[in-house]
């Protein structure tokens, strides 16, 4: 069950390195992204905003599967800085769910 979490959600916004809110869905990163990765931007980025934390958590995989390449971000027409975004993901999985 997927349940909204506020916490998650304030605690994202005080590390002020996540920021999706402009991304408008339009799949282009989706579209070009080399790995194929189709929830990452689109759709693990809104869960964040969200705070639907367990989804987020569900979603390790692809979390760790991006390669970092950039290739969706300088075609995303709203600019969402999605590296730097997986990176922050990354960061917070490996300090709350990994403990490292
Ligand atoms: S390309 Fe940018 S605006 Fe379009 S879905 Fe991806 S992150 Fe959102
Ligand atoms: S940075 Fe990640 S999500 Fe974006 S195109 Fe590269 S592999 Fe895909």
């Amino acid at each position: 069950m997927a349940l909204v979490n506020p916490d998650f959600v304030e605690e994202v916004k005080r590390s002020g390195r996540f920021d999706a809110s402009a991304c408008m869905n339009c799949g282009v990163c989706s579209a070009v992204c080399p790995m194929g990765i189709e929830l990452l931007p689109r759709k693990l980025f809104r869960y964040v905003l969200l705070g639907v934390k367990d989804r987020v958590l569900e979603n390790v995989e692809t979390i760790y599967s991006c390669l970092l390449c950039r290739l969706c971000e300088v075609n995303c027409p709203a600019q969402v800085h999605i590296a730097e975004n997986v990176r922050f993901l990354r960061c917070y999985m490996n300090k709350k769910v990994f403990k490292i």
